[in-house]
């Protein structure tokens, strides 16, 4: 099942080009502030797939064009993210470790947007601002240490990530990622079952027309039941987490005007426009 957030919080399931509403049957409330509707879905899901499968069959359904698609989960407990997941990825930022090493990091969950809006540049900092195409994992499950083997009954579904990054080592990672918009996550989830195997998928990643990264998720070198296996060893995974999963090979600049697209097999496909905004240096980031 594909879900998708749209319009203020509704929640619809994709088949083909249209979405079909079924906000009533998921038991969310798009007016709930703050928007943790998603996560309980996401906890409850198993005795909610039923109506939901249901509701679809006499729910009104629009095409996906002509709505205005959300971040499928906009205020998740953790946003958890893998740096140099992919070896060629390490060799190209100089790296002299790798996530199985170097663990994760945290990005803040405001941070995140969704395929309808637009990657906000903040004013020009001197330095680069890149893509990072990567492979979401949305959690199902809460866990702490969880071992390796159990690790894929957690995952709920997947979706694509950009991990927008300003570069530069010499301030924080969390900070140079954390910029509001700079975790666009979607277009929808697409839950487990359909995707299968997780180290089994192509991700590429388009800058208008120019293919920059094509890569595939054999090539990770801590996978996705090792990601979980090592989060959970530091802290509880809950319903809703979105783990990052970190990019191969490829990265670069992006600038107002562009439109990044990523597509990951069998999960979808999320172009986002990118676009200057104001503000956003300060002492340790200085306007150029
Ligand atoms: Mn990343």
């Amino acid at each position: 099942m594909r879900l998708l957030r749209f319009d203020g919080g509704r929640v619809g399931v994709v088949q083909g080009d249209r979405v079909f509403d079924v906000t009533d049957a998921a038991g969310v409330d798009p007016k709930l502030w703050p928007p943790v509707g998603m996560v309980q879905l996401v906890a409850d899901f198993a005795s909610r797939r039923g109506a939901i499968a249901a509701a679809v069959a006499s729910a009104e359904s629009r095409r996906i064009a002509d709505v205005s698609i959300e971040t499928p989960i906009p205020w998740p407990n953790k946003l958890v993210a893998f740096p140099a997941n992919y070896r060629a990825h390490a060799a190209e930022m100089a790296t002299d470790y790798t996530a199985s090493t170097r663990g994760f990091f945290l990005k803040s969950v405001s941070s995140l947007s969704g395929a309808g809006q637009p990657i906000v540049l903040p004013e020009p900092l001197g330095r680069e601002i890149h893509h990072e195409g990567e492979l979401a994992v949305v959690i199902g499950r809460r866990g702490r240490h969880i071992p390796r083997a159990r690790a894929l009954d957690h995952v709920f579904g997947y979706a694509c990530l950009l991990d927008i990054t300003v570069r530069g080592l010499d301030v924080e990672r969390t900070m140079r990622k954390s910029y509001d918009t700079f975790t666009p996550v979607g277009p929808w989830i697409t839950t487990a079952d359909e995707v299968g195997d997780p180290s089994g998928l192509r991700l590429r990643l388009w800058v208008g027309d120019e293919l920059r990264q094509d890569a595939h998720t054999r090539d990770l070198v801590l996978d996705v039941p090792g990601m979980i296996e090592m989060a959970a060893s530091v802290l509880t995974l809950e319903p809703g987490d979105v783990i990052a999963t970190g990019t191969p090979e490829g990265v670069g600049p992006i600038t107002a005007g562009d439109t990044v697209t990523v597509e990951i097999e069998r999960v979808g496909r999320m172009s986002v426009a990118v676009v200057q905004g104001e503000g956003g240096s300060n002492l340790a980031l200085p306007r150029a």
